[in-house]
């Protein structure tokens, strides 16, 4: 027995170890198992290149607990180590990085140390996380190898001895600590195993699952088939998922079973998929899903899986991929990530940048052939997909400029058009008098429907932008599209939308519009709406109400807790529109009972009212037993 210590200047090692990467202990099982997978997969490797000749045999990675012994067991059966080896790469070069780190980590605030800790991986010694003592037995794969155990109790020494062990590989036995002993339960295990090992390369088996197993040739006694439970490996992990499949391999059926794969509690079937297979000037492999967007985005933000070799870093990559990309699902695996470092070194990494405008890169040329293949498919998913390319089009200049070709804009007929299609449509119809060309827009197809007709009878056309960042997606346009404007159909009356040069004549004079006015505002609330007098043709409504669209804007961006949040507490201010040209208006203005004057005003302003739903309590109630009188 050859005993010994670890070449360190730091005494204290693994009590530091231990206190730093405190919040991640559990991380120390994905370390030992993807050192098992590289053991494993060199083996194979080397197999391969007929450099090991021996029988490869059955590969499996085997994890298992003793509660009484308080242990748990990692095995492999890959290459193993030599004495020399494992005093090369456990006692010195494993070693040095925790001891680097623990430098570092000296005279360090407890934030700088947390900022530090990301930098590095601490591998192998993680298992002193949870582990008083860490056995390794070890067999080489090289003929005539002795097989070797090393012993470390966490302090800097180690003993080293010959041991008799058959099977080629190594085992790794910690012996967990008695703050670590929830590592011991079964369930835990199982999820953890779950979490980090769910696609590794080589099976997992973590104990045994029971099944039941038919008899053949045997009945039972009510002549169905005979069945006995029986015990077999639980192996916990899918080697070969489908992200390193070749794409021509592949079904459409594949792609949602393995999105239901990785998202079992998602009953939604996703919109299209994205196959990514980058091998310059990076390597990034993975499948991207749009899913169905619910009315919640935030629920479904940031679901995307990030591995590197199949192993599991996170499942959070808000920062690492463009914004509007955490919206989508699936998986990213690039060996380039860096394994096991912080958030915030991740997203400072080159790499990761990179691969992330190359995502995006991908995202718009996936769509963009869609749009160009599969036009029909593309509208009927416009619906659901269009919140992920607003979102793209508002924050990534780059990606605007790709989506600018597929964006498209749907109108209240449920036609839908490119940017540029729905601009050849409209130009004649509505260029106003200043050659500015307005869009018009509906944000409820129900609440603004009397308007949408309106606007329609005047021959224009109306779009529907009811998408939770159609507001900024129009701000978006506005500034993109230039002399463009947008307005929304209840803005104005049908005749002032688009301002045009020909005006319609009144019917009132000057006199008698004044006259007029003040009967109306005796009879609505001062405060909230102001009067006006426009001469529309007859046939259009005799009363309105309109909002403008900067002063509803003004609103809408102080909701948001804009500069301007002053506004939040004003009221919302309106349009009272008289029509002096439709004959009730003259009729009213003829009026001599004062009473029957007003009670015509109070009627037609609250069916104006009604319609942009605005009447409501006391003045309802008025309302229905005034006109159940009129009826009367
Ligand atoms: P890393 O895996 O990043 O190299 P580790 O500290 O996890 O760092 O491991 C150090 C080295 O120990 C590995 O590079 C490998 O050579 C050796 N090693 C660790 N675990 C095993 C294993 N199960 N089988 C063979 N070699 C191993």
């Amino acid at each position: 027995m050859q005993t010994g210590k670890i070449n360190v200047q730091t005494e204290n090692i693994f009590p530091i170890i231990k206190k730093f990467l405190y919040s991640d202990h559990e991380i120390f099982l994905r370390e030992l198992i993807s050192n098992a997978v590289d053991a494993s997969q060199k083996l194979k490797t080397l197999s391969s290149l007929g450099k090991f000749k021996g029988e490869l045999g059955d590969l499996t990675i085997q994890v298992y607990f003793d509660k009484d012994k308080k242990t748990l067991t990692i095995s492999d059966k890959g290459i193993g180590m030599t004495a020399e080896e494992v005093e090369k790469y456990i006692n010195q070069i494993a070693f040095s990085g925790a001891e680097e780190f623990v430098e570092k980590y000296k005279g360090k605030s407890e934030a700088d140390a947390n900022a530090l800790i990301g930098h590095f991986g601490l591998g192998f010694y993680s298992s002193f996380m949870v582990a008083k003592e860490v056995e390794i037995h070890t067999k080489s794969y090289i003929d005539g190898s002795t097989a070797v155990k090393w012993v470390c109790d966490g302090s800097p020494e180690y003993s080293l001895t010959e041991i008799e062990k058959e099977a080629r590989g190594t085992d790794i036995i910690l012996h967990i600590a008695e703050d670590s002993e929830d590592f011991l339960e079964e369930h835990k295990l199982l999820d953890l195993l779950k979490k980090y090992c769910k696609f590794l390369p080589v099976s997992i088996q973590f104990g045994m699952e029971k099944t039941w197993e038919k008899v053949e040739g045997e009945k039972d006694k009510d002549g169905n088939d005979k069945t006995v439970e029986v015990e077999i490996p639980r192996i916990i992990n899918n080697t070969k998922p489908l992200w390193t499949i070749k794409p021509s391999e592949l079904k459409d059926e594949d792609y949602s079973k393995f999105y239901h794969e990785l998202y079992p509690y998602t009953f939604d079937e996703p919109l299209f998929n994205i196959h990514l297979n980058v091998d310059y000037p990076f390597n990034l492999t993975g499948v991207l899903y749009f899913p169905k967007v619910k009315k919640n985005l935030e629920v479904q933000k940031d679901k995307i899986q990030l591995y590197c070799n199949q192993v599991f870093v996170t499942d959070s990559v808000e920062g690492i991929v463009p914004d509007f990309l955490t919206l989508l699902h699936g998986v990213l695996d690039s060996p380039d990530i860096p394994l096991n470092v912080s958030r915030s070194y991740l997203q400072s990494d080159s790499n990761v940048k990179k691969i992330s405008s190359h995502i995006t890169k991908k995202v718009a040329d996936k769509l963009e052939e869609i749009f160009k293949n599969k036009r029909e498919e593309f509208e009927t998913k416009w619906d659901d997909i269009k919140v992920f390319i607003e979102y793209g089009m508002i924050s990534e200049d780059k990606f605007y400029e790709r989506a600018e070709k597929f964006c498209l804009l749907k109108n209240t007929e449920g036609k839908y058009f490119t940017l540029e299609d729905y601009k050849n449509k409209i130009k004649e119809t509505q260029t106003d008098k200043d050659k500015k060309l307005v869009y018009l827009y509906t944000n409820n197809t129900e609440d603004q429907h009397s308007y949408i007709q309106l606007a329609k009878e005047k021959g224009y056309d109306v779009l529907v932008m009811d998408g939770v960042l159609d507001s900024h997606f129009i701000n978006l346009m506005e500034r993109k599209l230039e002399n463009t404007s947008f307005v929304r159909v209840d803005a104005e009356t049908a005749d002032k939308l688009i301002k045009k040069d020909e005006e319609i004549p009144s019917k009132l004079n000057d006199a008698e519009r004044e006259k007029l006015k003040p009967v109306f505002e005796k009879n609505i609330e001062k405060s909230r709406f102001t009067v006006v007098m426009e001469s529309m043709s007859e046939t259009d409504q005799p009363v309105m109400i309109t909002q403008s669209e900067f002063m509803r804007r003004m609103k809408d961006m102080s909701a948001l807790g804009g500069g301007m949040s002053y506004m939040g507490n004003m009221p919302d201010m309106y349009n009272l529109v008289v029509n002096t040209n439709h004959p009730l208006i003259s009729k009213i203005l003829n009026e001599s009972d004062e009473e029957m004057q007003n009670n015509t005003v109070k009627q037609l302003t609250d069916l104006a009212l009604l319609s942009q739903n605005l009447l409501k309590g006391e003045a309802l109630t008025e309302f229905i037993k005034r006109s159940i009188q009129i009826i009367d």
